[in-house]
């Protein structure tokens, strides 16, 4: 949707921002819905609008209602940091958008401020309220990061006992904006070990086709738990996704540089039939794992990739 945010998560971005992109680069609402519809008419079942945080887009809401009637789409989610989501998720219900990933590093006021650089944990915690009482389904997401919120684990496993929410933890990726990539040491099976500890009880539960989370239970709990191994890319074999970038880059990984810009072909007048025929050449191609995906990228800042 954007690269602009209104947070400045250390492991995303920093401080100063990055460089942000101009509006003629951006693709425009036509030229993505127009790349929307081309895929759902051929196989696409479910669209994420993710960024950047994308309610810092103005005018989201009418490209959102154009997206929810594109006849074939089944699913259409956003992940958003929920600093400005609440006034909009009547509206969001009103689209038929029925889940949503909310991210939140960490329940303490103090620890959100120094992970993301802005006073805002009160805003996304009554986003989550406001979600739960429209009875949209909702995904949290925490990156694990060394020495920040390791002590969070637990608290927002916690959650998951009286909410029906699912806490998923993602391994810290070295997309941060600086060029520095600080690998984490908190990869999968130490995540999982940690959880355990405070609820030996924890269960594995069947993943989803396509899941890229391991996903686990804890018995008498409303929720559920999940784990990411988005840095070690156990998944790879299993994901199905594509993402387009806001200056209309396709990635058939999330590590990948990549591998065709479509804002480029409809701006160069390409017509449906050779668009599509790109996306498939792009598509037959695609790396076959994350590893051999990145040994022709660089690193730049997630919200650029779009998380
Ligand atoms: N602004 C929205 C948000 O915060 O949810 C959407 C974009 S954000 C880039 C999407 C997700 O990517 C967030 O859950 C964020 O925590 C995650 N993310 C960003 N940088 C990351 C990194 N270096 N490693 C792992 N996850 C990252």
């Amino acid at each position: 949707m954007t690269d602009r945010c209104n947070l400045r998560c250390f492991y995303c971005m920093p401080e100063e921002g990055i460089d942000w992109l101009s509006r003629s680069e951006l693709m425009t609402y036509e030229e993505m819905l127009r790349a929307c519809a081309l895929l759902v008419a051929n196989g696409i079942s479910k669209i994420r609008i993710t960024g950047g945080e994308p309610f810092v887009r103005k005018d989201i809401m009418p490209f959102m209602t154009g997206l929810s009637k594109l006849p074939g789409l089944e699913q259409l989610t956003i992940t958003t940091n929920g600093v400005l989501t609440a006034p909009h998720i009547p509206e969001l219900k009103r689209l038929g958008i029925r889940s949503v990933n909310l991210s939140i590093d960490t329940l303490d006021r103090d620890r959100f401020f120094a992970i993301t650089r802005r006073d805002e944990l009160p805003a996304v915690l009554h986003t989550l309220d406001e979600l739960l009482r429209h009875d949209i389904e909702v995904k949290l997401n925490a990156v694990v990061m060394d020495g920040r919120n390791t002590q969070d684990i637990l608290p927002l496993v916690a959650l998951t006992k009286d909410l029906p929410v699912s806490v998923r933890f993602i391994e810290e990726m070295p997309f941060n904006g600086t060029g520095k990539a600080h690998p984490s040491h908190w990869d999968h099976i130490r995540i999982l070990e940690a959880i355990k500890e405070g609820y030996p009880s924890l269960q594995k539960l069947p993943d989803p086709p396509f899941s890229t989370s391991y996903n686990y239970h804890i018995p008498g709990h409303k929720g559920n738990v999940g784990i990411i191994a988005a840095y070690t890319r156990s998944f790879c074999g299993t994901c199905n996704r594509i993402r387009i970038t806001p200056q209309g880059m396709l990635k058939t990984c999330l590590y990948d540089g990549g591998v065709l810009n479509i804002r480029d072909l409809i701006r160069a007048g390409q017509p449906d039939a050779q668009v599509l025929a790109a996306f498939h050449n792009a598509i037959d191609h695609r790396a076959k794992d994350g590893h051999e995906a990145e040994r022709t990228a660089v690193h730049e800042s997630m919200a650029t990739i779009g998380g």
